[in-house]
């Protein structure tokens, strides 16, 4: 009785129907914008002084150092060298600003 019903043919792909299903943008958890370098906080201080800190640097390793303005600008060529990102006090008008590629 070998007699075989093809019901074949391919099985046309999944239908995806989207009509009355509303997608909620922003709804992709996956997508996390790094953290933004802030300005030392008020009562951060200097990493050589105790000053309170005007600039916070952020090296490549990820470690963060937070210099006076004092201190800030007096080792700024060498800060630059090593910094990936740095954020300023409003006020403060860091030397390195001008020398460091910002992206
Ligand atoms: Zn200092």
């Amino acid at each position: 009785m070998g007699k075989e019903a093809s019901a074949d043919g391919v099985t046309g792909g999944e239908q995806i129907s989207i009509g009355d299903y509303q997608r909620r943008p922003g709804m992709t958890a996956t997508l996390t914008p790094p953290p933004e370098t802030a300005a030392p906080a008020a009562d951060e201080r200097c990493d050589r002084c105790n000053a309170s800190g005007k600039l916070r640097i952020v090296l490549a390793g990820g470690s963060e150092l937070v210099f006076c303005g004092h201190h800030a600008n007096r080792y700024a060529e060498d800060l630059v060298k090593i910094t990936v990102d740095y954020s300023t006090e409003p006020d403060f008008d860091w030397r390195g600003s001008e020398m460091i590629t910002k992206n």
